[in-house]
């Protein structure tokens, strides 16, 4: 019967993305409660020990094709290799889940189609009720949350990264590490270069801790305070669409309903009224600062701490307070 929970672990030059973690951890309590275990599969080139990692992690069995026509991503060739494996499977994992990061998100659907069954997009959390998989996931831009069961099998879901912690790991743990074969097939798009946004930058997407600013910065010079605490705080720097439109920043940054979803731990809103659309992209975030001088901006209403003032005054005297607190 099938009853094993597979996590498409995610890795970019052999480094895997914390979203793999966290899914072990989800994909450990899902397997537990249909009798079964956790396993991983894992795509790329030169991946080294990634697999003991994996097995740390609570991976029980490590699926791994490493072959230099898998070392970039290709939407084609990941889910061929992957809906080959899955088909011949035996038995077939009972729930696959992959990160809702770019790549999950471009190989989820495709590999569900490929596997010919539904999938629910973008969760942000997972439970087996009446032995299914049953997940709550953000509608209409945040506004409501909608509870999806699939049918048919197996269960695919992404989900959104950050939102659950990662388990600790167990050094001692070990996983049966199995070989499976690379089969990209034809790969009619292929990725042949791929230029870094920004020297150092830390992409929205994956960053703990983000500075965003929004129209309020006034100008692109007006990002320099946002830059200047980001980089005191190891954050990356986030902005509205607001900001985005008018020049001031690369659309890479944008948070929001037409740019990147993200989950932090902790979101600094700097200039930034909270319009749904924008919060559609953040909502989710642990902890949210705002900082704006209108009282009445409706980012304040999704805020833990609010703070009504100048972001030109605020921004560096908070910047220096962190300072001196991380220099203790
Ligand atoms: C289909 C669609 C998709 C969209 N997608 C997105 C999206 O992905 N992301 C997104 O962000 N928006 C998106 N928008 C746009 C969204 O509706 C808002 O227009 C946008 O978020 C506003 O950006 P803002 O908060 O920076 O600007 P504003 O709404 O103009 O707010 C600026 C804020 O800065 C404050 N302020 C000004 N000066 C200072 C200062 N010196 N110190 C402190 N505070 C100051 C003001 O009080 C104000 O609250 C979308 C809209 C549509 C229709």
């Amino acid at each position: 019967m099938a009853n094993n929970v597979l996590i498409i672990a995610e890795q970019r030059d052999s480094i895997l993305k914390k979203v793999a973690f966290e899914m072990l951890g989800l994909g450990a309590e899902l397997a537990a409660a249909l009798g079964g275990k956790v396993e991983a599969a894992l795509l790329g080139a030169g991946l080294g020990d990634l697999p003991d990692t994996l097995a740390q992690y609570g991976a029980t069995r490590v699926y791994v094709a490493d072959d230099e026509s898998l070392a970039s991503y290709s939407s084609e060739g990941y889910a061929n290799t992957l809906a080959a494996f899955i088909q011949a499977a035996n038995p077939q994992p009972a729930i696959i889940l992959l990160g809702a990061t770019a790549m999950g998100k471009d190989l989820a659907p495709r590999l569900a189609a490929r596997l010919g069954v539904g999938l629910a997009p973008d969760c942000i959390s997972m439970e087996i009720e009446d032995g299914r998989l049953t997940t709550i996931r953000p509608i209409f831009a945040g506004k409501a949350l909608a509870k999806v069961r699939l049918k048919g099998d197996p269960q695919i879901a992404t989900l959104r990264p950050n939102v659950l912690a990662a388990p600790d790991p167990d050094p001692a743990a070990t996983a049966t590490v199995e070989t499976i074969a690379a089969d990209p097939g034809t790969i009619r798009a292929r990725v042949v270069d791929i230029v870094a946004a920004g020297e150092g930058e830390i992409d929205v997407a994956e960053a703990d801790v983000i500075v965003s600013g929004g129209r309020g910065v006034a100008g692109p010079e007006g990002f320099a305070p946002i830059r200047s605490l980001a980089k005191t705080l190891g954050a990356a720097v986030g902005a509205s669409r607001a900001a985005v439109d008018a020049g001031w920043i690369d659309h890479l940054h944008q948070v929001g309903q037409t740019g990147k979803t993200v989950t932090p731990n902790l979101y600094i809103a700097c200039g930034i009224s909270g319009a749904i659309q924008h919060q559609a992209g953040m909502k989710t975030s642990k902890v949210i600062v705002a900082i704006n001088k209108d009282p009445e901006a409706p980012i304040f209403k999704i805020a833990n701490y609010g703070i009504v003032g100048d972001l030109f005054d605020m921004v560096p005297a908070l910047e220096k307070e962190l300072q001196a607190l991380l220099a203790e």
